[in-house]
């Protein structure tokens, strides 16, 4: 059983601005990606990894692929319009047999802690699926028209990546959602669309995605050398 990494980076990132999209931002002359390509590279448990982007994103992949030697990284592929639209075009471009994994992951969650991927992975073989989710911490409210309220905890996951699935079922959830003119925020929703069961894998705060200017702080904090964004 192959697992290969699917890894869209064809984000704008409109919510950071900026002339350069966050996941090829530099941090100790490396480029966000590189981090996160890094996480894949490393494990034994992943055969090959597949990156849609777009424009200079071109350029940029390819060129991180020499500078750090990427031998798992075959394909770049052209991005789409939203996230969904990227994932895909990589799954159809993917050498997969239908019981093999996809293991999609956000370019923008670069601190993935290895042992989180590695059992995922391992999960994913055993179960079928893996979903890597984190218990709500906090307190969740939500604003109703009287005020605040509140939703049980217990019951709250963040969900975050990698998310990996049998190529063939993740193939067929997104057939589906086309089919149907249908838009998920990510694969899980995709799939419980389709009526497959998802299992959930624990998840890690170190895999917070990059999204604001903050997260740009933390994350330059976090890894080594970090100097202050
Ligand atoms: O925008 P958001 O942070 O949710 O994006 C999650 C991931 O999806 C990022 O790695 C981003 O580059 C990617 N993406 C993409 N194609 C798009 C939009 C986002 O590959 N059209």
């Amino acid at each position: 059983m192959r697992t290969v990494a699917i890894i869209p980076a064809a984000g704008s990132s409109t919510r950071i601005g900026g002339d350069v999209p966050k996941q090829f931002m530099k941090f100790n002359d490396r480029e966000l990606i590189a981090y996160t390509l890094e996480v894949f590279q490393n494990s034994p448990l992943v055969d090959e990894i597949i990156v849609a982007t777009s424009g200079t994103g071109h350029e940029i992949i390819s060129e991180i692929r020499k500078r750090e030697n990427l031998t798992k990284l075959t394909k770049i592929v052209e991005g789409g319009k939203e996230r969904q639209d990227s994932v895909y075009n990589a799954l159809k471009e993917a050498d997969l047999a239908v019981d093999d994994l996809a293991a999609v992951h956000d370019a923008a969650r670069a601190l993935l802690p290895a042992e989180v991927l590695a059992k995922a992975v391992t999960e994913a073989k055993e179960k079928g699926s893996a979903l890597v989710c984190m218990k709500a911490r906090d307190t969740i409210g939500y604003l109703e028209f009287t005020g605040l309220d509140y939703i049980d905890r217990s019951k709250v996951y963040i969900v975050q990546t990698p998310q990996i699935f049998r190529y063939g079922e993740l193939m067929d959830a997104f057939n589906k959602a086309y089919a149907a003119g249908w838009y998920g925020t990510d694969e899980s929703s995709l799939m419980r669309r389709a009526g497959y069961p998802v299992h959930i894998s624990e998840g890690s705060a170190l895999n917070f995605k990059v999204t604001t200017k903050e997260d740009l702080q933390i994350f330059s904090k976090l890894i080594p050398d970090g100097l202050p964004f």
